[in-house]
């Protein structure tokens, strides 16, 4: 039977809430699909939860034909697996802690990747169980310090995640590209436009890592496309060659300046003519960082790390690492300051005299001109700080200059590619991300199986997750994803194919309304009826408000000569066909609308 409108529950509203700030969040609470329960916490109201269900059908379809396999881990975690891991501290806050009526602690799971390699572990002894790749869809909690957009950044969210076991660098390579395959293939069939870029992996412990983007401009990630085809995005985006000079002339005398109540850059771009009667720009200022080396760190290494950027830039936490060496954190204010960094104040000429500090300088702070730098004392910065002359030249590094120079902060649109061409920022929605592992998990958690030479291996270990519920909200924030009037589905994953408005829904209207959905829902499709009581006007509104893909509109003065009308939600024109054809005529209205193709790889 086909849908009723006054049989289910769709509570459309011309106003949007005030703290919906974000077209999606907008749309999805006006066409009365989703309802706030409370901050990042969303209810899933009939039409959304179709659209939803719609979703997970498209990806189950594909997880299963590349050879995934369907389970359903428990939400609820032990909190151990997360100390096992290392990621009780790492996920930090994010982490949602129950203590339960014996005082233990449980993790609501924001992923599974100790879960499952725990139940693998205790499950899997031979290679000959190996390869599996076992997927999910399942709630998730994450505390997130800033919820927003509605269901693009919720505390409770549905998300698919699979994880592949191998046991070889072989075997993940190709776990890993059927889990790809399968991701493209998704996101084109729910109609939403995408680019894959290159991501980070380094936080999850792998060594490669794409990340699947919805190109629009609320996106919360900023990505990067270089001309020659590299892509990336901010927080792996490296840059090609940068120019850099450490031996640059001075331009003028050191002299300190007392800075008073500068607690960060912009403050002294602010106070710079009060303090030294010129102009200053982020530009000109040397921002140095201190990190951390974890302790226990090589003999010979020295336990802080300098690292300096241009004022305007930001540094890169995984450049930093890289070139500085793993599990470095930046310095707390008391232990940097214990150790006589005075932060907020430090300056580049700090390492004089220290054998405990490693300098790394970023290309674009690695140059002559004139800079300003922290004063090493509070409240005082220094001006015409020079490289040369009061840095390399007393430490003795001038031989070592070029060694210094790095690339260490976030890419920016317009900088050099790597691939040789000039990268452009844009921005998008994450909606997916695959990660090779390795074996990270399975050796924390000191999970083995057996090999074919009678070794014990630890597992190869990949993971995927993709963003159901954002993948809805990432469509309308897409391009042609909404108009002004509400929101535009692609066919694939509207709540309905079809909308009947029926004019008035009474007596041969009804009739034909009724016979006309049936007919739909015996050709395989969903079909929503318009049977309240309301002007025509009301009802054309809200029909364009829910956004299904292709309406039919059933009134009396058409039918009296034998007509329906159909149109398309976006960009149709009406068109008047006679009643016993208008379910092929809107069936063939609906496929030609068609889905989005790729943004481009
Ligand atoms: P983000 O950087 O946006 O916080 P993430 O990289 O931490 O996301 P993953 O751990 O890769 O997220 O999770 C897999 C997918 O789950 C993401 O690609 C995203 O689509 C979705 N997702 C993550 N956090 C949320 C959230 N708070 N609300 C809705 N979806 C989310
Ligand atoms: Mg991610």
């Amino acid at each position: 039977m086909p849908t009723l409108w006054t049989r289910t529950l769709i509570p459309t509203s011309r106003e949007a809430p005030a703290d919906a700030e974000v077209p999606s969040h907008q749309l999805l609470m006006r066409a009365g699909m989703i309802h706030r329960l409370g901050s990042g916490i969303y209810n899933y109201l009939p039409l959304g939860l179709r659209a939803l269900h719609k979703v997970m059908q498209i990806i189950r379809e594909e997880m299963n034909d590349a050879g995934a396999v369907e389970t359903l881990l428990s939400a609820l975690q032990p909190i151990e697996l997360w100390h096992r891991s290392g990621r009780r501290n790492d996920y930090g806050d994010v982490l949602f802690v129950v203590t339960d009526q014996h005082g233990r602690e449980q993790a609501l799971g924001p992923t599974h990747e100790e879960a499952v390699t725990e139940t693998i572990g205790a499950l899997v002894n031979s290679y000959r169980d190996l390869p599996v790749t076992l997927y999910q869809i399942q709630t998730k909690f994450r505390d997130e310090y800033r919820p927003r957009f509605g269901i693009l950044r919720s505390r409770e969210f549905q998300m698919k995640d699979a994880y592949s076991f191998d046991i070889d660098h072989e075997g993940l390579d190709r776990s890993y590209a059927a889990m790809y395959e399968a991701y493209c293939r998704i996101f084109q069939r729910c109609g939403v436009p995408f680019v894959v870029v290159e991501a980070e992996s380094g936080e999850m412990g792998g060594s490669r890592s794409q990340q699947f983007t919805v190109p629009a401009p609320t996106g919360e990630d900023v990505i990067f496309a270089s001309d020659h085809g590299y892509s990336a995005n901010l927080e792996k985006c490296a840059t090609g060659p940068r120019d850099s000079d450490l031996g640059g002339e001075p331009t003028g005398e050191w002299a300190a300046i007392d800075t008073p109540e500068c607690r960060s850059i912009a403050d002294l771009c602010q106070g710079w003519k009060r303090f030294a009667g010129s102009k200053l720009k982020p530009a000109n200022v040397l921002k140095t960082l201190i990190y951390r080396r974890p302790d226990g760190h090589d003999d010979g290494v020295a336990p802080w790390a300098m690292v300096v950027v241009r004022g305007d830039h930001e540094a890169n936490a995984e450049k930093v690492r890289q070139a500085c060496g793993p599990g470095l954190k930046l310095a707390e204010d008391a232990e940097a300051r214990t150790a006589g960094f005075p932060i907020g104040f430090v300056g580049p000429h700090a390492i004089l005299g220290r054998e405990d500090t490693d300098l790394y300088i970023d290309a674009d702070a690695a140059r002559g001109g004139f800079w300003v730098a922290g004063g090493n004392r509070d409240h005082v910065h220094v001006q015409h700080f020079n490289w040369h002359r009061d840095v390399l030249a007393p430490a003795g590094l001038a031989d070592d200059a070029a060694t210094l120079i790095h690339d260490l902060r976030n890419a920016i649109d317009g900088d050099p590619a790597p691939d040789g061409g000039t990268l452009k920022a844009s921005r998008g929605i994450e909606v997916g991300q695959v990660f090779k592992l390795g074996t990270k998990y399975s050796r924390a958690l000191d999970i083995e199986v057996m090999d074919d030479k009678n070794q014990r291996v630890a597992p190869i270990m990949g993971c995927y997750g993709i963003g159901v519920n954002r993948i809805l909200a990432a469509s309308i924030e897409s391009d042609h994803g909404h108009d002004d009037d509400g929101i535009i589905w692609p066919a694939t994953i509207a709540p309905y194919s079809f909308l009947i408005t029926a004019l008035k829904y009474e007596g041969n209207v009804q009739a034909a309304a009724d016979t006309l959905g049936r007919d739909l829902e015996a050709a395989g499709y969903d079909v929503l009826v318009d049977d309240r009581d309301e002007r025509p006007g009301v009802k054309f509104k809200d029909a364009d408000l829910i956004g299904i893909p292709v309406r039919i509109t059933v009134g009396a003065r058409a039918l009296s000569d034998g007509n329906v009308e159909i149109k398309a939600r976006h960009g149709g024109q009406v068109q008047t066909v006679a009643l016993d054809v208008a379910a092929s005529a809107a069936v063939a209205l609906l496929k030609s609308i068609g889905v989005a193709t790729t943004a481009g790889t």
